[in-house]
């Protein structure tokens, strides 16, 4: 069952880890998550949170301060964050709350747990350079058209960046919840 960041499922005493949050707070980008006095700012000022009936940045942080590990990491609105850094901003705290996300994601890479459509993306990109495949009939219509070939990715350059932050590893991982 895929948990989210708005389940509103009764807690149970065995899914808390109090490590949960000080292991975050050693992390880099981490450093501030015990800062948060759950204003709600970082929510209400979020662009995505306006579009998303379940997307809450307060909340993914409260739930890893209370050591929700499981349940952040296996979320699926973690990976709605759009990296705008609107939070990190206007939180009254200084808690920067993007890079809280984002330390979030990587473990939650860790383990394997990325959407389906960003390991679509990666392959796309590796293969082609583009985040997008684009179709050969496509590319015949375009020269039908008389207008110029696309630029050619560079799908290796690509491949060494990413292998450098252990980003393949991570989406070939197979997820308990992502990877399906
Ligand atoms: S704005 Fe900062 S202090 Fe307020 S809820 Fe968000 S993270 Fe917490
Ligand atoms: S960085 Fe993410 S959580 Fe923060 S305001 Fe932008 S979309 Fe919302």
């Amino acid at each position: 069952m895929t948990e989210t960041a708005t389940s509103k499922e009764p807690i149970k005493a065995s899914e808390i880890d109090p490590k949960f949050k000080y292991e975050l707070s050693k992390m880099h980008g981490g450093e501030k998550i015990l800062r948060c006095f759950q204003c709600g700012t970082c929510t209400s000022d979020c662009p995505v949170a306006r579009y998303s009936d379940t997307y809450r940045p307060r909340t993914l942080i409260r739930m890893a301060q209370l050591g929700l590990k499981e349940r952040v990491l296996n979320s699926d609105t973690l990976w709605l964050c759009a990296a705008c850094f609107t939070c990190t901003d206007r939180c009254p705290q200084d808690v920067e709350v993007a890079s809280v996300i984002r330390v979030l994601r990587n473990l939650a890479a860790e383990r394997g747990c990325v959407p389906q459509v960003f390991k679509d993306q990666t392959s796309s990109i590796l293969e082609s350079g583009y985040a997008y495949k684009i179709p050969e009939l496509r590319m015949k219509k375009r020269e039908t058209q008389g207008l110029p070939p696309l630029p050619k990715g560079n799908p290796e350059n690509v491949r060494k960046a990413l292998k450098g932050v252990k980003f393949l590893e991570a989406t070939e991982k197979k997820g308990e919840q992502h990877g399906q």
